[in-house]
């Protein structure tokens, strides 16, 4: 059998949004598994929507991801004379024509066949021309008398039918020149022996057109695969109002790529009630056979679980790393704290995204503690004085704060001062952190240090008075 070939082709008319994304893992995922080709090919041939900004976005949105090609990005703009000269080839041989008929002669007839309650479709005016005067013009291809239904086995949806009479003769260029979407898509595909098409479903209507362009270019046709759409939690076609849907908004809200790899996969596809998949299960366990034929349902809740879960479970050295960014947009210097890897090591548990991580190690960072106002009222009071004059004398006392000598300072003043553990870690806790909530009181008190710690009990007791 001959290699797997499959590709991921963006129009660079905006950002790389969730759909999209997933058409392009599950691409990635299948060349991966079958030790085949994954192209990226940029289709830039509406010259006035697309543009680089949008190209730099998608290609940083899949190297976030991991999605990286063997082969491209490819731009469509670069293959003009290949697609004018299949324009030409079809011209040729009579399988395409110029047609002449203005724009609004054509919306007369398409509003005559509305009215009538008619499919509009173009009606062949230009199909028997044989002369070609210099004026402006697109060049259709001929739909060949005689054929009924053009039939295809998708890989997800099963065996589709469409007849022939539902189609008409497709405008293959533009009046200014340029090719049309499923005319060079049908070359391109062709061309770069593209053997498998995984695209989203709505393109499903455009694959009869596309396998008549591929026959009447003498090409093979590929094996297809149509993904099934996304919707929002109302059912409805996914957009802005269920929440951002541009795969880089994950990015910047701390979003893990590991856990969108995850989570879209597992938006249409699924392996019995797993739920937890690295990219290399992935790329083992991935097949066409396990997606679904009806739109997946997106979930923030499932996504926002996920990231936990890869938080969590994440090497913190490379957390810390991409921790750092966060900080710096909260104008703390990432440097100018303690070891950054033992403050993630603290929050993995608690922050679900890395925005989460970063607002909660601001106070490791503090030069003064900055108190929450109900805290600060509650627990350093006149009568917390004592306690934490004893804790700075008993933690002075200690040489270095491990586990046990921790311990040992705890329990010497529960003993003296008969409180519990709560009592004495709550004043402690805001005196550090400046809240009430924070990672457990020993590793807040071992990330920040000996001398930190001390500072900042000497500082919550100048504030009790
Ligand atoms: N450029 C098309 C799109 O972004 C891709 C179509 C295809 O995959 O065939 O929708």
């Amino acid at each position: 059998m001959s290699k797997l070939r499959v590709r991921f082709a963006p129009s660079p008319t905006g950002y790389l949004h969730i759909g999209g994304a997933r058409t392009a893992l599950f691409n990635y995922l299948l060349a991966k598994q079958q030790d085949g080709v994954f192209v990226l090919r940029i289709e830039d041939t509406d010259v006035a929507r697309s543009t680089q900004e949008s190209v730099d976005a998608i290609l940083d949105a899949m190297e976030w991801l991991g999605l990286s090609c063997d082969e491209g990005p490819i731009y469509q703009s670069d293959r003009f004379d290949i697609y004018q000269q299949k324009v030409q080839q079809l011209l040729d041989e009579g399988k395409a024509y110029r047609c002449y008929c203005s724009a609004d002669e054509l919306n007369a007839k398409r509003e005559l066949a509305m009215k009538e309650g008619r499919k509009p479709k173009y009606d062949g005016t230009c199909r028997g021309r044989t002369d070609h005067p210099d004026l402006p013009h697109v060049v259709r291809f001929k739909l060949q008398d005689g054929r009924d239904e053009i039939t295809f086995d998708d890989q997800i949806k099963g065996t589709i039918s469409f007849r022939q009479e539902e189609l008409d003769d497709l405008i293959i260029q533009r009046t200014d020149g340029t090719p049309t979407y499923n005319f060079v898509v049908v070359i391109d595909d062709a061309e770069m022996n593209i053997s498998l098409v995984i695209r989203g479903d709505d393109h499903i209507n455009n694959t009869p057109r596309q396998i008549l362009l591929y026959e009447a270019l003498g090409y093979p046709v590929p094996q297809f695969a149509h993904v099934p759409m996304i919707l929002g939690a109302d059912k409805k076609r996914l957009s802005k109002r269920h929440g951002a849907t541009s795969v880089m908004a994950y990015q910047e809200m701390g979003y893990l790529p590991e856990a969108m790899v995850n989570y879209l996969v597992r938006l249409g596809w699924s392996l019995g009630d797993e739920e937890i998949f690295s990219m290399n299960d992935l790329i083992d366990k991935f097949a066409l056979g396990n997606v679904g034929r009806s739109a997946g349902v997106f979930n923030p809740e499932k996504l926002l679980w996920l990231n936990s879960h890869y938080i969590k479970t994440g090497d913190p050295q490379r957390l810390a790393k991409l921790l750092q960014p966060f900080l710096e947009h909260k104008g703390i210097e990432p440097t100018k704290g303690p070891d950054l890897v033992a403050i993630v090591k603290s929050l993995q548990e608690r922050s679900a995204t890395l925005v989460e991580m970063a607002d909660d190690a601001e106070f490791y960072f503090y030069e003064q503690v900055a108190y929450d106002e109900k805290a600060q009222t509650k627990f350093l009071k006149a009568e917390q004085k004592e306690l934490l004059c004893l804790l700075y004398e008993q933690l002075s006392n200690c040489e270095n704060f491990t586990e046990p000598q921790l311990e040992h300072v705890f329990n010497a003043i529960m003993d003296k001062t008969e409180l519990k553990f709560g009592k004495i870690a709550q004043p402690l806790r805001v005196a550090l952190t400046g809240g009430t909530a924070s990672p457990g009181i020993y590793e807040v008190l071992q990330v920040l240090g000996k001398e930190t710690s001390l500072k900042r009990i000497a500082q919550a007791l100048e504030n009790i008075v």
